[in-house]
């Protein structure tokens, strides 16, 4: 049952409120929220982070800038309230920020129009969960994502740039399998001439030790890291350099919007994804919306606007109009921006654009 009330809220989008069934524009629907909760981090990954522009003096958000939990559980029940069924929490480091456990247990409390509890995801650098998988679990964390570019240690170390040891990753891999955070995710994000030499060992490891790797094409998203389309190995090169070795298979979509598309080892050994960003746009499916932590909500990871949560929920906003607010955003997204990166076949000129660690993989 659809309750409508036409409304013209802050976003100055007339809409309808609750909407079930809310879709945007092109008909997509609002299923995934990616909550930045830091934009801190201990890394220095030279194409998401890099030293000369994320030195010591580069200014992060003051504390107060930062969504408060009580913030963030708000906005996240609002969006469960309107379809939002899956919930990843980012950063910068997530697990940098101080008391993310009670951050996951409120979460955790939320349920669907239908009573289910919405998915609940986390992705990391991994340094910190050798020490906090357990409680993570504990709290109520379904999976964890873990970004592991390389095997070999010295090129893993000069990628993180803060000389991060690769075996405490692997801990934390190893303490989250045991916590129950498994099927652990692996990201891996290959740049030509960097380690696309470590696609077949990289897939033979993950396979080894029942993780699945997912590989993610280098993208231009940000203005830090100087990208070119010549940098990206597409995903298509990189399943064919891996069924050389170790025949696979596609995998049907197990849910509508998933951005990994899923090739199985014919072996039966196992599975990897290929997160193809760049060389195959999955715009027509995309049903994710991003919160960085300062509360800008955007609606798609290469806008270069957001709309301000944080003034609203501050403002006093009852949470009614909070969700009516976050419908008409969502009701007036027309976002494809992969798919027309694709029709011009580069990195689309002087726009500005918002940085991966901010925004929130
Ligand atoms: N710090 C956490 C981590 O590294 O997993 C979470 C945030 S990080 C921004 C999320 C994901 O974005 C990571 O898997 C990272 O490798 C990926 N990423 C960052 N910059 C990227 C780029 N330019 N292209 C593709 N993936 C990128
Ligand atoms: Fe930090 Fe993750 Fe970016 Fe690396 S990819 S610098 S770990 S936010
Ligand atoms: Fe979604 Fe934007 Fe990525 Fe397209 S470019 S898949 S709309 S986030």
């Amino acid at each position: 049952m659809v309750e409508v009330k036409p409304a013209i809220g802050r976003s100055g989008r007339a809409h309808q409120l609750p909407s079930a069934g809310l879709r945007d524009a092109r008909g997509r629907a609002l299923r995934d929220l990616r909550i930045s909760v830091t934009d801190r981090c201990n890394f220095r990954c030279v194409y998401c982070m890099p030293k000369e522009l994320f030195g010591s003096d580069y200014q992060f958000m003051d504390r107060d800038e930062l969504l408060s939990f009580d913030e963030i559980v708000r906005l996240a029940s609002a969006a469960v309230a309107l379809g939002v069924d899956k919930l990843r929490l980012t950063g910068g480091e997530p697990l940098l920020r101080r008391g993310i456990e009670e951050l996951i247990s409120r979460l955790a409390e939320l349920r669907t129009p239908d009573g289910r509890k919405p998915d609940l995801a986390l992705t990391t650098n991994g340094s910190a969960l050798r020490v906090k998988a357990a409680a993570l679990r504990e709290a109520g964390l379904d999976r964890v994502t873990v970004s592991v570019d390389s095997l070999d240690e010295t090129r893993f170390q000069a990628i993180n740039d803060v000389r991060f040891p690769l075996a405490r990753v692997f801990d934390g891999i190893a303490a989250a399998t045991a916590a129950g955070l498994g099927p652990v995710k692996v990201n891996a994000v290959i740049k030509r001439g960097v380690n696309d030499d470590e696609i077949v060992p990289l897939a033979q490891h993950f396979r080894e030790n029942g993780q699945i790797l997912r590989f993610i094409e280098y993208m231009d998203v940000g203005a830090s890291n100087g990208w070119a389309l010549a940098d990206v190995v597409p995903s298509a090169e990189i399943v064919a350099r891996i069924s050389a070795v170790h025949p696979l298979a596609p995998v049907a979509e197990s849910r509508p919007g998933e951005t990994a598309k899923r090739w199985r080892y014919l072996d039966g050994s196992g599975e990897i994804g290929v997160i193809s960003s760049v060389t195959g746009a999955f715009c027509g499916t995309c049903t994710r919306a991003r919160v960085s932590a300062d509360g800008k909500l955007f609606t798609c990871l290469f806008a270069s606007t957001g709309f301000d949560l944080r003034a609203l929920l501050r403002s006093g906003a009852s949470d009614t109009e909070l969700r009516s607010e976050l419908a008409g955003v969502w009701g007036g997204r027309d976002d494809r921006y992969s798919e027309l990166r694709a029709r011009i076949g580069e990195a689309t000129p002087d726009r500005e654009r918002i940085e991966m660690s901010y925004i929130g993989g």
